[in-house]
């Protein structure tokens, strides 16, 4: 087993830092929001966000074995010794790379900061002063997840009408492109297993799109979200039935696992297909980019390894023609570091945004306005991701009042959940043991 800790001793002055701690807490937003601090000996906290999901918490400080003692600068090679490092646990893709995503986000934080840079710098520089945000929207009380399970509403709050009225109450807000679910219980019938789309369901779905078309126009941009569920035939007829509505995109129609049922979808049709946010890695978008599976890829930074590996995805897109478009239900943190990548890529198009129900949400960071500004956000300028946790609201919304984890840095008023920790010399990835 190769030895892939810090052998690169020489660095400039002031670039001598070493990490300390790796702090993960989750805030429960309208999902769990899983939010990590790096912790360093300059002074210098990054924080980052992995997408949400449990066990990201404990895989991102699980990652203390491998990172305290390394340099926070070496970014791209830290990212790749945490999916080396556990590799034979699932390392390469899933959660481990989830975690890994907001721990390389929190480093590129400290980096900004260190080097008193914004991140949108590092990554190549600028091609545009404010990203564009799409509003995820729900009809009524169409949407709700309570302990990370998602329960439909009552079948009334899927009326057509109820669309119309929240796209017209969106586009009054300012943003000028919106995402609603197409997916509804309705689908049920008569089986919701075999993923046909009865003739009366792709008639409602049609009369939603025609319902928001009719009270928007046609100068917002719409997209629709079907989260996997159709089976290639109803997939090909909705999008075919949607083309007169000249739709931003059709997400996730057919199942992720399949590129070639998502490429037979998306060759069929002259509305635009999209996908991306189940994938991990570059290796794994390879097949949808290259053999053009796909018209709009979406991958989600804060789950797919972070801004080093979107921005070579986002690359390997632009090679092929095709628009970049994240997938984020983050909180402000993660959407932040969204916001840098989408101005330092050439072929972003727009950022998800899903926290409309979430009053608070940009309360969580330190600023003195509105994060989205009329459908955008402005690039930071400040160093780093150029916004600081508000540690007062995020400790009112942690879950478990922020005393999930007890590691042997943590403040010992923490309470202790695996049980206390020691820490050996930190050269290693075997130092760590439970006492
Ligand atoms: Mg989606």
């Amino acid at each position: 087993m190769k030895d892939f800790a810090n052998h690169t001793q020489t660095r400039g002055e002031g670039r001598n830092i070493e990490i300390t701690d790796i702090e993960a807490d989750v805030i429960d937003g309208n999902f769990e929001w899983n939010i990590v601090r790096v912790h360093t000996d300059a002074g210098i906290t990054g924080i980052g966000e992995s997408y949400r999901g449990g066990g990201v918490p404990e895989v991102m400080e699980y990652m203390n074995r491998f990172l305290v003692g390394e340099n926070p600068l070496d970014v791209e090679r830290l990212f790749r010794r945490m999916v080396q490092e556990t590799s034979g646990h699932g390392g390469t893709t899933g959660k481990v790379v989830t975690a890994a995503s907001g721990i390389e986000i929190a480093l590129w934080d400290i980096a900004g900061k260190a080097l008193g840079v914004p991140v949108y710098q590092l990554l190549g520089g600028k091609y545009r002063d404010q990203v564009r945000i799409y509003c995820d929207c729900h009809a009524g009380e169409a949407f709700a997840v309570e302990d990370g399970y998602h329960e439909p509403a009552a079948e009334d709050a899927y009326a057509v009408e109820a669309y119309a009225d929240e796209a017209e109450r969106v586009v009054d807000m300012g943003f000028t492109a919106l995402k609603f679910d197409l997916d509804a219980p309705y689908d049920n019938s008569p089986d919701p297993y075999n993923g046909r789309v009865s003739n009366s369901a792709m008639e409602r779905k049609r009369k939603t799109v025609e319902a928001i078309r009719d009270r928007i126009g046609y100068d917002v941009d719409l997209a629709f979200d079907a989260h996997w569920d159709y089976s290639i035939d109803s997939a090909k007829r909705l999008a075919d039935t949607l083309e007169p509505y000249d739709l931003m995109w059709l997400e996730d129609v057919v199942p992720p696992e399949n590129t070639r049922a998502q490429r037979e979808v998306a060759r069929s049709s002259s509305t635009p297909l999209a996908t991306g946010e189940n994938r991990f890695r570059v290796h794994e978008f390879k097949d949808l980019l290259y053999d053009y599976g796909i018209d709009i890829i979406t991958p989600d930074p804060t789950t797919c390894g972070g801004l080093a590996e979107s921005k070579a995805i986002a690359s390997r897109a632009e090679e092929n023609y095709i628009v970049f478009s994240p997938h984020n239900v983050c909180g402000p943190i993660g959407t932040m570091a969204c916001v840098h990548l989408g101005a330092s890529i050439a072929n972003f198009g727009v950022l998800e945004y899903h926290a409309l129900e979430v009053p608070w949400w940009d309360d969580l960071v330190t600023t003195d306005q509105d994060l989205i500004q009329d459908g955008y956000i402005e690039v930071p300028e400040d160093p780093g991701l150029g916004v600081e946790l508000d540690e007062d609201v995020a400790r009112d919304h942690m879950l478990g009042d922020g005393q999930l984890f007890a590691w042997p840095t943590r403040s010992p008023s923490r309470l202790v959940r695996f049980g206390p920790v020691s820490l050996g010399p930190h050269t290693g990835g075997s130092e760590w043991s439970r006492r």
